[in-house]
């Protein structure tokens, strides 16, 4: 069980994350803009952060920046969930400081097995453990 907050503007896509991530045991805290993200990281003990890229007020690439150059945070994996499909958004959604990305649409069967990539490997649920092997 892993607490994960995700950063997402577009309600459908959060109601399907959150779905999906409590499904397999996680707990899920939700933000819908930057500005909520940063303060629930700063007040939540969080092992994971899933951040949309586009969103009005603070976009995902600032929420980034403003996560990884905080000096009082701890170190949370910090995934990009974006609609770019293209090639050089990979160089600079990683320049931005996130550890990785997840493209939408997001895949019910998949996305939870993508998400615990970035979990150690207590954290990650036996569902998703089983499926892969
Ligand atoms: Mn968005």
């Amino acid at each position: 069980m892993a607490s994960i907050l995700v950063i997402e503007d577009n309600p459908t896509n959060m109601e399907l994350m959150v779905y999906l991530l409590k499904a397999f045991g996680h707990a899920p805290l939700e933000a819908e803009d930057g500005e909520t993200g940063l303060a629930i990281a700063h007040w939540e003990s969080l092992d994971l952060i899933l951040c949309d890229l586009q969103m009005p007020g603070l976009d995902g690439f600032e929420v980034a920046r403003q996560l990884k150059s905080d000096p009082t945070l701890p170190k949370i994996p910090l995934v990009a969930i974006t609609a770019y499909a293209m090639m050089g958004d990979r160089d600079k959604v990683l320049a931005a400081g996130f550890d990785g990305y997840l493209t939408k649409p997001i895949e019910p069967e998949l996305f939870v097995g993508q998400v615990e990539i970035f979990l150690p490997p207590e954290k990650r649920s036996t569902k998703s453990n089983n499926a892969g092997k």
